[in-house]
């Protein structure tokens, strides 16, 4: 899994709100069979940033498919975006199960797996995160983890840069 923070990128414009929407889509058999709904709630109807698509799928994946294994019983997944002028935040957010206090800074790391996902069903390996840690860092941007304030939910946060010649176009309202 790692070997795929090494391969050299190719950043290019990408429009990643229409990224999202389709990714999304694509999942929608995979939300059904888990009994689970998506919202998603993009705040423009389009934003470009330089990334590289395969990178940006593959770290999307690792956390939709994170969000419905740990999140199935929440029944729900919210993504949201926040444009700003020059960056765009990225919130994945499911309810269910949610990571301890005390785990928090440390579910980023290698082979890390929260308690109860230890001894589960679920089975990973404990690397998705910190493979999409790296990819979000290669992509000149960063991935955080918070507890909603409810304590109920889990939100993942990517913060990700415009591209340079996306500056010049006009963020429309969303349809
Ligand atoms: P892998 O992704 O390698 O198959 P994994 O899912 O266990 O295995 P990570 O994706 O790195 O590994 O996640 C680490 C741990 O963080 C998980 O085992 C789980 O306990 C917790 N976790 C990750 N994503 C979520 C989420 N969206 N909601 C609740 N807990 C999560
Ligand atoms: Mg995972």
């Amino acid at each position: 899994k790692l070997s795929y923070s090494k391969q050299t990128t190719n950043m290019q414009p990408i429009d990643i709100i229409t990224l999202l929407a389709q990714l999304l889509d694509e999942f929608y058999p995979v939300f059904e069979n888990n009994e689970m709904d998506y919202e998603y709630h993009p705040d423009a109807s389009n934003f470009v940033i330089q990334g590289d698509a395969t990178l940006l799928v593959r770290l999307f994946d690792n956390l939709i498919n994170n969000a419905i294994k740990y999140g199935k019983e929440g029944k729900l997944l919210i993504v949201k975006t926040r444009t700003q002028k020059e960056a765009i935040t990225v919130d994945i957010i499911n309810f269910g199960k949610v990571i301890p206090q005390k785990d928090l800074d440390r579910v980023f790391e290698k082979f890390y797996r929260a308690e109860s996902s230890r001894n589960s069903a679920t089975g990973g390996t404990g690397l998705g995160l910190a493979l999409s840690s790296k990819l979000a860092k290669r992509l000149g941007g960063d991935l955080f983890l918070e507890r909603s304030e409810s304590g109920k939910g889990t939100s993942f946060i990517l913060d990700l840069k415009i591209d340079e010649a996306g500056r010049n176009l006009k963020l429309e309202a969303p349809r």
